[in-house]
């Protein structure tokens, strides 16, 4: 079972989300679950607010072969014509939160996620699909990691569901 974090907060936030979850359907594996979208305002005030949301696909594929399709659909979902040269704000982020049940510690690949368990715009939707998950290393569930995180952003609900 793999855990992916989506992220956006540029451009068609939510067709951008909801492009990466087909694109990982089809590249990377069988998607069982998807969350709610969530809205969180950004921490610095330049950017706009991000939308966020969660999804657990089964794989053959090795940890490593699923960050380098990410990368490759980040890069590709990335390119907007419209914006500037130089432009630096990234349209989708795909973070790997979980794989089974494994620590990986390799220089492109961290897995759990380093510093999952700080943020709520990870931990809310993850809990979504994942509530009793353990984190391997923390060895704590994610419900668990959810009501000891000291992140008090105020998520809302999107009223969009993504499709899988
Ligand atoms: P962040 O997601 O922390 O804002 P970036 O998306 O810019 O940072 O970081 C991308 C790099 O992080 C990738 O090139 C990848 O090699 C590395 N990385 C390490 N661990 C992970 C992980 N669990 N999921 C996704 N990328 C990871
Ligand atoms: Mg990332």
């Amino acid at each position: 079972m793999v855990y992916i974090a989506l992220g956006s907060n540029i451009g068609n936030r939510f067709a951008l989300l909801q492009e990466a979850v087909f694109c990982i359907g089809s590249r990377i594996g069988t998607i069982l679950s998807v969350s709610k979208v969530y809205e969180t305002p950004a921490w610095g005030f330049e950017s706009e607010a991000f939308l966020n949301a969660c999804i657990k696909i089964e794989t053959e594929q090795t940890a490593l072969d699923v960050l380098d399709t990410l990368l490759i659909i980040e890069k590709e979902l990335g390119r907007d014509r419209n914006l500037s040269e130089g432009y630096q704000a990234r349209p989708i982020d795909l973070d790997m939160l979980l794989f089974n049940n494994e620590i990986i510690s390799h220089e492109r690949l961290q897995v759990p996620h380093p510093r999952m368990e700080l943020r709520q715009f990870v931990l809310t939707p993850l809990a979504d699909i994942a509530a009793k998950t353990v984190h391997p290393q923390l060895k704590k569930n994610i419900e668990e990691l959810q009501q000891k995180c000291e992140d008090n952003s105020v998520l809302s609900i999107w009223n969009e569901p993504l499709k899988f």
